[in-house]
């Protein structure tokens, strides 16, 4: 008898799951029938950059393993480049629930893999909040300070200043009031959620 209760309650929160998932992404994984398209294109997943390859995190969503897939490292570090999506036979937007699943592992705090990736957000959220686009000088000095790493930055900034991507000063901005608008948009809709 208690198994058929547990078993119940398993299928109850394995549909909640894919079905918050969905809602979340707009994408439905239960097409998903494991062809590995998605993770033979991935390059991320390609260079050993995943701890569980993209097919295996859709069917990780199908069984309901809610804890184990928003604690994985692939949601953080999939960028979200579409190749995965363009090759899909089911018309899945991989790339989506990657999304999805972010912002879920974000509201229950599973950061361990993300500090990187948050510190980046956020420097750029500052930056195009304070100078309504992206002034990549003041981003590249916010993030290494946020962060302390700056080899990244030191390797790539001499070819960049020479090819005069990044400029000394912030550009002027028409408009530059209505970027902030936006910005106040989103910190008043974050509050409420
Ligand atoms: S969107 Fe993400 S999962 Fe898909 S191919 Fe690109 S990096 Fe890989
Ligand atoms: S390509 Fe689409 S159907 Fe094939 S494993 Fe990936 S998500 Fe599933």
């Amino acid at each position: 008898m208690s198994t058929c209760v547990n078993l119940s309650q398993a299928q109850t929160d394995h549909g909640d799951f894919i079905e918050r998932v969905r809602k979340m992404s707009d994408q439905d994984v239960r097409k998903c029938y494991q062809c590995g398209k998605c993770s033979a294109g991935c390059p991320v997943h390609n260079c050993n950059g995943m701890d569980v390859s993209p097919n295996r995190i859709m069917r990780m969503v199908q069984l309901g393993m809610e804890e184990e897939v928003l604690k994985t490292k692939t949601i953080w570090v999939c960028v979200v480049c579409s190749t995965c999506t363009a090759r899909c036979p089911r018309d899945i937007d991989i790339g989506r629930v990657m999304d999805g699943l972010r912002i879920m592992a974000y509201k229950k705090n599973y950061l361990q893999y993300a500090k990187n990736a948050t510190d980046f957000h956020q420097t750029f959220f500052n930056n195009i909040a304070t100078f309504g686009r992206a002034y990549e000088m003041a981003f590249a000095i916010g993030l290494t300070l946020k962060t302390g790493y700056m080899f990244g930055i030191l390797d790539l900034a001499p070819a960049t200043l020479l090819k005069g991507n990044l400029p000394f000063f912030p550009s002027k901005l028409k408009n530059s009031r209505q970027i902030k608008e936006i910005v106040e948009n989103i910190k008043r809709m974050e509050g409420e959620k």
